[in-house]
């Protein structure tokens, strides 16, 4: 239960009613398409008078369309509903370090467009850029109705200025996004946090998490971020900037991180630090990688050294190894501390998941004792969770529950 806040609440209307009614009855088609007036009334408990009702408003506002005549033994053939999928289009755009990558996706999340860009180090003429692709991409699709553009951003957003505000990997200082997209698109910008976008989106789409109420995204890239979903909420904290797990101290005096500590769990366990343990491994035969965070350019890239993982190269599979062990330390310990259903990793080093699964599992044994019991799956890495976050994003708008009280 939760404690009516009074200084941030809204009462309800009668309207209030109609819209969660209309809120579930979407949903219920958007996961049993196709689906028939009476399937719904007996799903929602509603009446089969409400159901028409809403039903015909949503099919008026093109939300839903009629399809193919059902059989029945008796009585009436029931026309069947489903999601009118090509009624919106929704932009989403994932935001990494070196890359972009900007698509137009439908109502059910599939992308019909994609194209990338890479990342430039100056925000200003990168939004400018990214402004006029996403012109051109709806100019070509002048049919669709635009319902607005998501972000997935390797930083955090202050809740209430909406500016980008920690990003370390990213390079940039703190910038308003959404002000000029907006105004140069004529779109609703949302922004959110690459790990709370992959949160969202696998539980809007994943296979994992029917019937879960608490699931944490882990990001596995250039550094790790960690999206919190816990009693079904998105916890952002008041500012915005929780879950910043990844920059939490696991070595004490360790490798300095771009977020200016020491030490953090991203400097130990993320893509970057499998590239190093390579590397300082060949450089110096075991030294010690305490040195610095950056000792020499590395021509191989983290998908190099998963490639060369699978082929069973012993320096590949030491570095993914030591990855592993690190992360299966921040993940005991988010285990420990808040006793999720399912932890979902997200990145490339899922390809080589027989491997790293395995070390993470042992750690975990090792460390997590109050026996929580948290299923810790790989993410499937076909459906893009992090541009499909995105369009979660935006979607929520209509298929999310509303916030009374
Ligand atoms: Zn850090």
């Amino acid at each position: 239960m939760r404690k009516i806040d009074l200084t941030d609440f809204q009462v309800a209307t009668s309207e209030t009613a109609r819209d969660i009614n209309r809120r579930i009855v979407l949903n219920l088609i958007r996961s049993h398409q196709p689906i028939s007036r009476a399937d719904l009334a007996r799903h929602s408990g509603l009446q089969r008078s409400t159901v028409s009702v809403i039903t015909e408003q949503l099919i008026n506002e093109r939300w839903v369309t009629e399809g193919a005549i059902g059989h029945v033994v008796r009585g009436r053939r029931p026309r069947f509903l489903h999601l009118n999928k090509e009624r919106a289009g929704i932009i989403g755009i994932n935001i990494r370090p070196t890359h972009t990558v900007l698509a137009l996706a439908d109502l059910d999340a599939h992308f019909v467009a994609q194209q990338a860009l890479p990342t430039s180090r100056d925000p200003e003429q990168f939004v400018t850029e990214l402004g006029s692709r996403i012109r051109n991409m709806t100019r070509m699709r002048s049919e669709v109705s635009y319902e607005g553009i998501g972000v997935s951003l390797p930083g955090r957003v202050d809740l209430g200025s909406q500016r980008l505000v920690f990003a370390p990997n990213l390079g940039w200082k703190q910038f308003d996004l959404k002000t000029p997209l907006e105004q140069i698109t004529g779109l609703p910008v949302e922004l959110e946090n690459a790990a709370n976008a992959c949160a969202l989106a696998e539980v809007w789409f994943g296979r994992h998490t029917e019937g879960v109420s608490n699931l944490i995204a882990v990001t596995v890239s250039e550094g790790i971020g960690t999206g919190l979903i816990l009693n079904q909420q998105l916890v952002r904290g008041s500012t915005g900037l929780a879950g910043e797990f990844g920059h939490t101290t696991v070595v004490d005096d360790g490798i300095e991180c771009r977020c200016g500590n020491r030490g953090c769990w991203e400097v130990y366990a993320s893509n970057t630090a499998a590239v190093r343990y390579y590397y300082s491994q060949s450089a110096s035969n075991g030294r010690n990688d305490k040195s610095s965070a950056k000792v020499m350019g590395p021509e191989l890239a983290f998908d190099d050294i998963v490639r060369l993982a699978k082929q069973n190269d012993p320096k590949a599979v030491e570095s993914i190894n030591k990855m592993a062990h690190y992360l299966g330390v921040g993940i005991a310990l988010l285990i420990t501390g808040l006793a999720p259903d399912v932890i979902v990793v997200i990145g490339e080093v899922t390809r080589v998941w027989d491997q790293v699964g395995a070390v993470i599992n042992r750690v975990i044994q090792e460390r997590s004792r109050t026996h929580a019991v948290t299923r810790i799956v790989p993410t499937d890495p076909s459906i893009q969770p992090r541009l499909q976050g995105t369009i979660a994003l935006v979607l929520q708008k209509h298929f999310g529950a509303p916030s009374v009280a």
